[in-house]
């Protein structure tokens, strides 16, 4: 560890795209942060991310998108495929208006930290205490080797198990019924799948699969958890594409064939665990100069694809709230005007997350087939409420 303790002045808690994503606004907007990362390396499980064009927006806000625009295709088109027994039957599957496209999640990492000093990220860097100081009231936080860090700023970007929301006062995420399966297929030859997004539904079982080059596709499927998901088998690709396989029976030969031939080192099964969206809307989500961002602030099931481009629109919201107020607390009133700073950055969030949070809260009970209530109150909240159930991808996160 080559920390010392010194008072630093803005720490991130978490590597993951949202603490990556948070540093880079902050320095192009000239404010100098620290990134404390636990793993050794920068992680990105789960292989593949959809980015929506809000979540481009953003990207574009921080000055990696057209880096990162190269090295995926664009999805211009989506077909919702229904599977019932052994037949298919097609119909749009409607996009939002704009750019779509499904990035390498090591690829959206990258472009984020290739663009933060070397310095600046720690690896191997746990926290696993925060509080405030008695006598300043700064933050201070633990590392795991003993390490203390006075911080003037703390912004927890630690993931859905987070600390730091805890800290602050957020509920823990609750564990959804179902799991989800990422991976990527690699097709030597090309594959031919075309651009567009597919989209097959079963009675239990959803399977998108995108292009993300004219050679890679990106598959996620979910499907009931059971409590060999949540055990050590769920690390064990043998096991992955078994269970995988078996909730497909039924789907068309090359989307079984897709699934069959999937890099084993890129297989991922996780439960999938979300804040309730009530809580968004009462939790305070700073305590002091501390404050989160991402999934540590609002964790929600993938069905919208919305979580990391969420992450993205925090980190574009926070530097511009952060910048504006320190600007000013450069000639006095320091601490006030950060935590108003933390505030109105909140403030802008809270709703945006929460009805991403809502949405994908109704799709998550309309996918419920233990309970005819919870269904049909997933199903009437989506048509009552989210008449345009692709509207979440025109939010625009407005200038760095
Ligand atoms: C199955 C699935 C599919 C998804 N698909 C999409 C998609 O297509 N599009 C989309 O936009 N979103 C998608 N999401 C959501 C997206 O993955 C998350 O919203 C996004 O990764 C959140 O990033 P994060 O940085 O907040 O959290 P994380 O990616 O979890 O990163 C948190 C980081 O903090 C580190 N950390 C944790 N605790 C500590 C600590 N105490 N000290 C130091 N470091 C710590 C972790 O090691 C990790 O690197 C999906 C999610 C799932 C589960």
């Amino acid at each position: 560890m080559n920390i010392s303790e010194q008072e630093q002045d803005i720490v991130i808690v978490g590597g993951g795209i949202s603490g990556l994503a948070t540093a880079l606004a902050l320095r192009r907007k000239g404010i100098k942060s620290m990134v404390l990362e636990r793993s050794e390396t920068l992680r990105a499980a789960g292989v593949g991310i959809i980015m929506q064009p809000n979540g481009w927006r953003a990207l574009d806000q921080l000055g990696v998108a057209a880096k990162l625009r190269q090295t995926c295709t664009e999805i211009p088109s989506g077909v919702f495929i229904s599977v019932a027994e052994g037949k298919c039957r097609e119909s749009e599957l409607p996009l939002g208006k704009g750019e779509l496209r499904c990035l390498k999640r090591m690829e959206l990492m990258k472009a984020l930290a290739e663009e933060l000093p070397v310095e600046s990220v720690y690896l191997g860097c746990r926290a696993v205490f925060i509080l405030l100081d008695p006598l300043t009231s700064n933050p201070l936080l633990q590392l795991h080797d003993g390490t203390l860090i006075k911080a003037k700023i703390v912004i927890g970007c630690d993931g859905v198990n987070s600390i730091i929301s805890k800290f602050v006062g957020v509920n823990s995420p609750k564990l959804f019924s179902r799991c989800a399966t990422r991976g990527f297929t690699y097709y030597e030859g090309g594959h031919s799948f075309g651009d567009k997004f597919r989209f097959y539904s079963s009675n239990d079982v959803t399977l998108g699969q995108l292009p993300v080059t004219d050679k890679l596709v990106y598959w996620f499927l979910t499907r009931v958890l059971t409590s060999q998901d949540l055990s050590d088998a769920k690390k064990d690709p043998a096991y992955i594409t078994k269970a995988s396989l078996e909730a497909i029976k039924g789907f068309p030969e090359e989307i079984v064939e897709l699934v069959k031939n999937t890099e084993p080192n890129t297989l991922y099964l996780t439960e999938l665990r979300y804040r309730a969206p009530w809580d968004l809307v009462r939790t305070k989500f700073r305590k002091g100069t501390v404050v989160v961002a991402g999934d540590a602030m609002h964790a929600m099931c993938p069905f919208i694809s919305q979580g990391g481009g969420a992450s993205l629109e925090d980190a574009v919201v926070l530097a511009r709230c952060l910048s504006e107020k320190l600007k000013q607390a450069a000639e006095g009133g320091g601490k006030r005007l950060v935590e108003e700073a933390l505030d109105e950055y909140v403030r802008e969030r809270r709703m945006r997350v929460f009805w991403l949070s809502l949405q994908t809260y109704f799709i998550g009970l309309a996918q419920d087939n233990t309970s005819k209530v919870k269904k049909a109150l997933g199903i009437a909240g989506l048509i009552l409420v989210f008449g345009d159930q692709t509207s979440h991808t025109d939010y625009d996160c407005g200038h760095l």
